[in-house]
């Protein structure tokens, strides 16, 4: 696709609220890979068409009144959602809304690409630790208990750092790693795989205080969102709420659709060692941008453990995992903040002030695409 139409596709979603991007994103999601282009370019043509046309004017005191009520009709609809968007907004629930649509359409567990379980297989390629992953054996009870619920925030603003690089111009995906409930339906590991697995899982468990990995990534992730946007960027995140079934497939799918410049998937994992702590970067093996991301990972590596006070211990190119498989078109990082089966890495990962120096950290890895 050109450069040109691209540029103007990112620009635009900078443009739309919210809402309009996420439905922007299910169409985007729905339709197949080798399709997107041209979608994207009908898109951007009708979007600019519909912006720019103005209403004909032939004089008639008829099409004159039927103009007058058009802007009357559009008017008042748009004061209505006004409205009703600050009515909701005080409850403090826009959230929740979404959550629960989603979830009564079914659109988050077929159609939307929008929450994916994290990889929590095993990472076959290096003996990694990942495989040894604990599985949260209370996720009924965090979810009645209504835990998912309070995490479901609409993220709220962060101090900007002076030194805070201008990301404007960037769009980022942020996928915050698992989500409460594991869903073990399967799912292909990748596009020409006849391997399968589970769809998403809960993640690792800390070893001291029992912090669920699929919590940590949601607080950094949404951190994250907000720091990000004030430095200018424009960014999507696959979830703001722990209660959801979106599978890696999905997040991935999401991602590609957004044709961002970096997606970030966020992991706080567990290592079968528990002296193993630090920061580790995993990048598709067969991606586009694989010799660029290489020298790229090793840098957000290096940028988050720096900022972190702990060790970078490499970035591995892997096929191990379903959401990087999947968005092997695109910037991919999967970023191992920590391994909470560390009591120090647990301790770190789950205090506020070191999650808000990740999300600094990531917006000054950031600035290196611009
Ligand atoms: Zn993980």
């Amino acid at each position: 696709m050109p450069d040109k139409v691209t540029a103007r596709f990112k620009q635009i979603l900078s443009e739309l609220p919210e809402d309009k991007k996420r439905a922007l994103y299910k169409r985007l999601s729905g339709i197949p890979a080798d399709g997107r282009d041209s979608f994207i370019r009908q898109f951007v043509l009708k979007y600019d068409a519909g912006n720019t046309v103005k209403p004909k004017m032939n004089g008639s005191k008829h099409a004159d009144r039927n103009i007058g009520r058009r802007v009357t009709a559009i008017v008042a609809a748009v004061l209505s959602l006004i409205l009703i968007v600050k009515i909701i907004s005080r409850r403090n629930d826009i959230a929740q809304m979404f959550s629960s649509l989603s979830r009564q359409t079914g659109i988050s567990q077929s159609d939307s690409p929008e929450s994916a379980a994290d990889d929590g297989s095993s990472c076959e390629n290096q003996g990694l630790e990942e495989s040894q992953e604990p599985v949260s054996t209370d996720l009924t009870s965090a979810t009645d208990t209504g835990v998912a619920q309070e995490t479901s925030v609409t993220p709220t603003p962060v101090p900007l750092k002076n030194d805070h690089p201008d990301l404007s111009g960037l769009v980022i995906v942020i996928d915050p790693g698992h989500q409460a409930e594991t869903d073990s339906d399967t799912e292909t590991l990748a596009p020409d795989s006849t391997i399968v697995k589970p769809r998403c899982t809960s993640g690792a468990v800390g070893v001291s205080t029992n912090a669920r990995e699929y919590e940590i990534t949601l607080e950094v992730g949404l951190i994250a969102k907000s720091y990000l946007e004030e430095c200018g960027a424009d960014v999507i995140i696959t979830r703001d709420t722990n209660d959801i079934d979106l599978s890696n497939q999905e997040r991935a799918n999401l991602a590609v659709a957004a044709n961002p410049d970096i997606y970030i998937r966020l992991h706080a994992d567990a290592s079968p060692e528990s002296e193993t702590s630090g920061v580790r970067v995993f990048i598709p093996e067969d991606g586009s941008f694989v010799a660029e991301d290489t020298s790229l990972a090793d840098q957000l590596g290096a940028i988050v453990a720096g900022n972190q006070g702990v060790n970078y211990l490499g970035t591995f190119a892997t096929d191990a995992y379903t959401g990087l498989n999947y968005a092997s078109s695109i910037r991919s990082f999967q970023l191992v903040m920590g391994y909470i089966s560390n009591s120090d890495d647990e301790k770190r990962l789950t205090d506020s002030e070191s999650q808000y120096e990740l999300a600094v950290s990531i917006a000054d890895f950031c600035a290196l695409i611009k």
